[in-house]
C-alpha cells in the first residue's frame, strides 16, 4: 500500500488534514524521537508494528493516507500514470492554458503536494489587506523578467497574443492587484 512518508503525515496533519475514525487496513505513525517514526497497521497482522484498533490511541499520531485517500478530499483532482512523470495529480483549472500539477514517484505523494496547494494560506493583499485568490494572468515574454523583480504584475503587458504565457499568480478580489 502506497502511503505518504511520515515526514509527509506529519506536515499533512499539522495543516488541517481530516484524521479519520479509525478504520481496517489504514496506516497512522507515531513519532518515537526527532527523526524516528513508528508505523501502525489497523488490524492488518503480516505488517511489523500492526496493531488492533480498539487498543490504539490516536492522540498525538498521524495518519498515513493513500492517493484515494487525499484525492476524497481534492474534489475535480484527477490522478494519472506517464512512464515520464510516475504519478501525476492535476487540475483542469479554468481559464488556464495546461493544468496545475503535481508528479512523484508515489501517487500518495504527489495528492499530498496538490492537497498543499489547494489548502495554501492567502496573502494579504499589500494594498487592501484582503486575503487573496489563486488567479491567472498573461506574462509577456518579450518583457523579459527584469520587471517582475518583486513579484508585482502591475505594468505588465496582458495582451491575448502568442507572445505571453498562461501564469499562475495571486489576485485580490477587493481591488483587483494581482502579484506572483
Ligand atoms: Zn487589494
Amino acid at each position: 500500500m502506497n502511503t505518504v512518508t511520515f515526514v509527509t503525515a506529519k506536515l499533512l496533519a499539522d495543516a488541517g488534514f481530516p484524521q479519520p475514525i479509525l478504520s481496517f487496513l489504514q496506516r497512522w505513525c507515531t513519532k518515537i524521537s526527532a527523526e524516528t517514526f513508528e508505523r501502525h497497521t489497523i488490524g492488518f497482522p503480516g505488517d511489523k508494528f500492526y496493531i488492533y484498533s480498539d487498543s490504539f490511541d490516536t492522540s498525538g499520531i498521524c495518519f498515513m493516507p493513500t492517493a484515494t485517500d487525499i484525492l476524497k478530499e481534492l474534489p475535480g483532482w484527477n490522478l494519472a500514470y506517464t512512464n515520464v512523470f510516475k504519478w501525476i495529480v492535476y487540475w483542469d483549472a479554468p481559464g488556464l492554458a495546461e493544468p496545475i500539477q503535481f508528479s512523484h514517484e508515489n501517487p500518495a505523494e504527489a495528492a499530498a503536494q496538490a492537497w498543499f496547494y489547494q489548502h495554501e494560506k492567502a496573502p494579504l493583499c499589500k494594498k487592501c489587506n484582503t486575503p487573496a485568490k489563486r488567479g491567472t494572468a498573461l506574462k509577456n515574454i518579450l518583457a523579459g523578467s527584469s520587471e517582475w523583480a518583486d513579484g508585482d504584475m502591475e505594468g505588465a503587458t496582458l495582451t491575448l497574443s502568442g507572445n505571453a504565457d498562461l501564469i499562475k499568480c495571486w489576485k485580490c478580489p477587493e481591488c483587483g492587484h494581482s502579484w506572483q
